[in-house]
């Protein structure tokens, strides 16, 4: 990190913007990057499986997302650890047929391709699936898909999109979905723009896309008809672990940051270290800090000891905390540079604009609150009806029913 990341991070951010194009997914600077990250074997690193990647634990990979976090534009590329293509991946490994892992996964592996997620759509509420309106409809050996979908994230360069899309119409409104892989280059995937989000919309960008009769192979369908569901929640877990651990290492970098401005810049006959505001902004982050990591690790642990189900109450705490936190920390580390905090000449900026999105993408807080309030409840109910109370019970209340009342947050950016 320190010999080729933090160096390069500002050229990386401008050659995205200027480089990235259909065909072109890294700039020639990443490319460089990668390959020598690839040669150490710092390569796909997300992977638990060792017949495709690295073989680390939750746990394990949650300490090196912290590092990555450190430079959140730049590093998780590096190492060919970046959503969406992780969780892309993921879902590929586990539900994808050979053809497709030969066709879809492995040149996700290789670094030779980049992909996006398309779920969320402009004219229904991304924090409730159950009501998307694509379709794909079965004429003959093709899926015809019409749908209008934004904040594709990566659009811009990928080679293929999984869609999240209704296949079953009248099922349940679990069942009524299903994913699609889809090739941009197929006619009908229309790429209107890349959306612009908080005065940017250059590099792999947010995508606005028209899918107007757009016809793929039958055997695009990706796991079985009507488990878009169940596809998006097998990602849930280990994909909020990792992006907590990103905002925890953003976090670590802000207080570095903010406690070197501090001990440099004098004001008022003293360096700023020295007023007590600024010492209850360094004090506050640190015990935010490691309040988020100790129960970041926590979920990671139990995932890997009990298995997601019994760590969900945990996921979802942490997406809510590190979210939250690493704005706050942001924030302190920005007030005590002045405005250099404000411009783009430290990656303090770069950082804010990245992070604010983890408090909406990826389940909005107040969904996430939501099923944990209601994890609550429910097991206050069952210790009321003398049932027992243990983490599984409790968690059983939150599983997607016909009703949708407590259902997860769905995974939309990852
Ligand atoms: C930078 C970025 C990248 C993204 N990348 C992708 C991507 O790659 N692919 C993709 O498909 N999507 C992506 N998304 C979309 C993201 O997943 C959605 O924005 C998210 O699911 C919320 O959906 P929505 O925007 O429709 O907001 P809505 O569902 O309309 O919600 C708006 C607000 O309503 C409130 N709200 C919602 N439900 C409740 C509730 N039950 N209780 C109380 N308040 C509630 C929350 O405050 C919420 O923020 C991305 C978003 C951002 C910002």
């Amino acid at each position: 990190m320190a010999e080729h990341v933090y160096p390069a991070e500002a050229e990386v951010a401008r050659a995205l913007d200027e480089e990235v194009k259909p065909g072109v997914p890294y700039p020639e600077i990443l490319v460089e990057m990668r390959a020598k990250a690839r040669e150490q074997g710092l390569w796909n690193l997300f992977i638990p499986d060792s017949e495709y990647g690295a073989g680390l634990t939750n746990w394990e990979y949650g300490m090196l997302c912290e590092q990555m976090g450190r430079s959140p534009v730049a590093a998780p590329m590096a190492f060919n650890c970046s959503a969406p293509d992780t969780g892309n991946a993921e879902i590929l490994i586990d539900h994808g047929t050979p053809e497709q892992k030969e066709r879809f996964l492995q040149p996700l592996l290789d670094g030779a391709a980049r992909s996006c997620f398309s779920m969320t759509e402009p004219e229904v509420s991304g924090s409730d699936p159950t009501t998307l309106q694509t379709t794909a409809v079965l004429d003959g050996d093709e899926w015809v898909i019409n749908g209008h979908k934004w904040f594709t994230s990566g659009a811009v360069g990928a080679d293929f999109a999984i869609v999240m899309l209704v296949t079953e119409p009248d099922a349940a409104p679990y069942t009524r979905a299903s994913m699609i892989l889809v090739p941009v280059d197929t006619p009908g995937f229309n790429l209107i723009r890349p959306v612009p989000v908080m005065g940017h919309d250059g590099g792999p960008g947010h995508c606005e896309i028209r899918y107007e009769d757009c016809r793929v192979p039958k055997d695009n369908l990706l796991g079985e008809r009507g488990a878009g569901f169940v596809i998006a929640q097998d990602r849930l877990g280990p994909g909020r672990i990792h992006h907590c651990m990103r905002a925890i290492g953003t976090a670590e970098r802000a207080i570095e940051m903010m406690c070197d401005r501090a001990n440099n810049r004098q004001s008022f006959g003293g360096p700023l270290a020295d007023k007590q505001f600024v010492q209850d902004f360094i004090a506050k982050s640190r015990m935010e800090v490691d309040q988020a990591r100790l129960l970041t690790l926590y979920a990671a642990w139990q995932m890997d000891t009990e298995g997601k189900r019994r760590a969900r109450q945990a996921i979802s705490m942490i997406k809510v905390v590190a979210a939250n936190m690493v704005m706050d920390v942001l924030d302190r580390a920005i007030q005590v540079h002045g405005s250099l905090g404000m411009s783009d000449d430290t990656p303090l900026a770069a950082m804010w604009r990245f992070s604010r999105m983890l408090k909406v993408a990826d389940g909005p807080d107040e969904v996430h609150k939501m099923v944990i309030a209601r994890r609550e409840l429910n097991r206050a109910a069952k210790r009321a009806e003398g049932g027992g109370q243990n983490s599984e019970s409790a968690g059983k209340g939150a599983t997607p029913s016909a009703d949708g009342k407590a259902a997860e947050p769905a995974k939309a950016s990852t």
